[in-house]
């Protein structure tokens, strides 16, 4: 196995929110740094990249220890974008615990590491690369007003994502209240069924992280 720390944001013990596996026991390994940077980002202060600033380092084998003693039914590696680093050491150590492990990821970036579950938020700032769209277990897209949704089914039909990949319409947070968007996103799921669901962010309703 590599030696290699990681720049790590924060862990928690929590419910996964959002997508296929949602309101299951979830041990989240959040790490620093994205070059991404979209406007409504709501996990900015992951931006600083590693070496800026006094961020907490910690070893594949201390954080696959920490998620181990929550006993969650899998890990969620997200950031920040965490494909920016090489996730394969993270992922054997988590697997050498038997912990299942999860990648949230825009895709952008090549995916190095296992991963039993791979969730793609694509963002437009920078698309995911070609070859990442068909390793998506789901596709989570964010929409931030009714057009968004045109664009992805575009650019979707263009990709080769299999037809068994379920694809979540989430509202962008801050417009989780707007009519607008909320139907458009009623309107897709219901005009066209399968693959297309509407996404929620739960944790958000709990108030949890
Ligand atoms: S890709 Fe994700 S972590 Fe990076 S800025 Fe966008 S929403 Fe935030």
């Amino acid at each position: 196995m590599k030696n290699l720390n990681y720049s790590v944001f924060e862990t928690f013990h929590s419910f996964q929110g959002e997508g296929e596996h949602s309101g299951r026991s979830a041990f989240f390994i959040r790490l620093y740094g994205c070059p991404i940077q979209c406007p409504w980002c709501d996990s900015a202060g992951t931006w600083l990249s590693a070496g800026e600033s006094d961020v907490q380092k910690m070893s594949p084998e201390a954080l696959a220890e920490a998620a181990a003693t929550a006993h969650p039914d899998f890990a969620v590696i997200t950031g920040g974008e965490p494909t920016i680093h090489d996730l394969s050491p993270l992922c054997e150590a988590l697997h050498a615990k038997n912990i299942p492990v999860h990648l949230e990821t825009s895709g952008a970036f090549p995916l190095r590491g296992e991963f039993d579950w791979i969730t793609i938020s694509p963002k437009t700032k920078r698309l995911p690369l070609s070859e990442n769209w068909a390793r998506a277990s789901e596709l989570k897209l964010i929409i931030t007003e009714p057009e968004d949704i045109g664009f992805w089914i575009e650019k979707i039909s263009r990709e080769r994502v299999p037809e068994t990949t379920t694809i979540r319409l989430h509202p962008e947070w801050s417009q989780h209240r707007n009519p607008a968007v909320l139907s458009a996103i009623a309107d897709c799921v219901c005009r066209r069924g399968h693959p297309f669901r509407a996404g929620w962010q739960l944790h958000k309703l709990f108030d949890v992280r």
